[in-house]
């Protein structure tokens, strides 16, 4: 049987009134493009249902994320399959739930503990036409809905565009965990890389804020009348840069709503919210786990917003310390560090966390951390080790410190990540200001707890270790030194390169430790060869 589900693209313009919104939050400039996370490619289907039994969970407390729950049914094939691609979810990953939905600042992202269950549908669902109370069946059929206060909330910015010269329309709004299935898929079957790249353009089903039934992608008439005159759609780079693109930038939060996805501030071209930088490739945001969504507008309450709107200014709007919603949700549960990784979806970005504690095969092996059934990393018995450590000058003065430690397989460690030329320390610079790409932002890099760092130091100082490097693979750094978080160290002889400023280091006693928690392990001199020539 072929159950055919159209893609919902609807068009909602509501009319203008003469009730003007005065009041912008405005010192946001606006934001841009990239790839779509959003529906795109045609058909495929949804058919059968797998049953996976539900784990048992363990009652941990507190739950940061959430309180997981066991999934009865967990039904989207490609998922559970990999389609042809053979690369799947670890079964584990399809078999618990953390997201309470009905909460308006619910986590919900590509890790496992971001992920609603299968089932979970918002009881007040309205059709954004004429807010009449919708089953979420009728909305996944084709009808656009939100929760009545979101859609409340959406018609009266809509109404603010049209004061301001903009008509307003939405694309996609609740999408229920069977059409996710099926947008995912279509995505998969489009892909280049299939399964692996999907992830990165496409949430899992589960994982969309869009079953929320609080999220929308809204662009403006002119945009959705150029994109088909030309045939690209709605979905394509340019938006944000767009007076509706940087409309939504400024003014959402006055509603209610938050662009979940923006730029992130090292992405940004010269500074512009809107424009990604161009002279190196830019991958997922870390913060976020997407590209930039200009268009991708979540509802958080009027109130929420204002208050989320507030901190994102004290962040440090432009600086690597700059907030997104992720991290101010994070902020609400008391979680540290910037994200979660996404749970073990292809790898594409290299590393992944999994709710499998290895009892199945993820596609990232090793590569991977564990959690247990509250959502939080397992450590290994087995603790990481110096196996021995050298330095030599280099002509420019700088010493590189090259330590290799024994790593057992899923040790937590953190960012920043030395590449294969090494994790390059200026003069001033330390864990707590550093720059890990060349003309990239200064971040901070605090520890985070349980995570195992190389940490370099001399013994002398306010700042005992004030070089601190991690023990993930060199390939993870492109993607992940852009936020503080926890990603699994690199399994067997690791080889870590740390340079440090030869000016500070002349004539003291170098040393090297393992860190964590702030407690040393191993801690040893390290021999300085003075060749080179310097
Ligand atoms: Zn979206």
């Amino acid at each position: 049987m072929r159950r055919h589900l159209p893609l919902a693209l609807v068009f909602v313009a509501f009319p203008a009134t003469c009730h003007r919104v005065e009041s912008t939050p405005a010192t946001r400039t606006s934001a841009a493009s990239a790839v779509p996370d959003v529906p795109g490619p045609p058909a495929a289907t949804v058919t059968g249902v797998l049953d996976a039994a539900p784990p048992p969970v363990a009652s941990l407390v507190p739950f940061p994320f959430g309180l997981p729950s066991p999934i009865a049914k967990y039904s989207c094939p490609v998922v559970l399959a990999g389609g042809p691609f053979r690369a799947f979810l670890a079964a584990s990953d399809t078999r618990v739930a953390f997201v309470d939905g009905d909460d308006l600042l619910a986590i919900v992202n590509r890790s496992p503990t971001g992920a609603l269950p299968p089932g979970y549908a918002p009881r007040d669902l309205v059709d954004l036409r004429d807010l009449s109370p919708r089953a979420p069946s009728a909305c996944d059929a084709g009808r656009a809905c939100l929760r009545r206060e979101a859609a409340i909330a959406l018609r009266r910015m809509f109404e603010g565009m049209r004061a301001d010269g903009l008509t307003g329309r939405v694309d996609s709004a609740f999408r229920g965990f069977g059409t996710q299935c099926w947008v995912f898929d279509g995505w998969a079957a489009k892909a280049r890389g299939g399964f692996c790249e999907a992830a990165t353009q496409s949430a899992l089903p589960g994982h969309s804020q869009h079953q929320l039934g609080t999220t929308v992608d809204a662009f403006t008439s002119d945009w959705a009348d150029q994109g088909a005159r030309t045939g690209e759609g709605v979905f394509r780079n340019g938006f944000g840069c767009t007076r509706g693109g940087r409309w939504f930038d400024e003014n959402a939060s006055v509603y209610g709503f938050v662009v979940s996805y923006p730029i992130d501030p090292d992405d940004r071209k010269d500074g512009s919210r809107c424009q990604p930088r161009a002279d190196r490739p830019v991958p997922i945001d870390p913060k976020t786990g997407y590209k930039n969504e200009p268009w991708h507008l979540r509802y958080i309450g009027v109130e929420a917003a204002a208050r989320y709107h507030d901190a994102w200014v004290r962040s440090g709007p432009g600086t690597a310390a700059e907030i997104t919603l992720e991290q101010w949700l994070r902020a609400q549960r008391g979680l540290a560090g910037d994200a979660e990784l996404p749970v073990c979806d292809g790898c594409q970005c290299g590393a992944c966390e999994t709710m499998d504690a290895g009892e199945h095969e993820n596609p990232c092996g090793d590569a991977s951390l564990l959690l247990d059934a509250g959502g939080r990393v397992v450590f290994p018995k087995e603790e990481p080790r110096i196996l021995d450590a050298v330095a030599k000058r280099g002509t420019d003065g700088a010493l590189l410190v090259r330590i290799r430690v024994s790593v057992p397989a899923h040790t937590p460690t953190q960012t920043p990540v030395a590449d294969e030329e090494g994790l390059r320390y200026a003069d001033g610079a330390n864990y707590r200001a550093l720059s890990p790409y060349p003309s990239g932002l200064e971040h901070r890099y605090d520890d985070l707890r349980g995570a195992w760092r190389v940490a370099v130091g001399i013994g002398t100082g306010a700042e005992r270790w004030p070089w601190r490097a991690s023990l993930a693979q060199a390939g993870l750094g492109a993607t992940w030194n852009r936020a503080n978080l926890v990603l699994p160290g690199k399994a067997g002889d690791v080889v870590v390169r740390v340079g440090v400023p030869g000016t500070v280091v002349r004539g003291a006693r170098l040393q090297v430790t393992l860190l964590r928690d702030g407690v040393e392990h191993g801690t040893r001199q390290v021999a300085v060869e003075e060749a080179g020539g310097g």
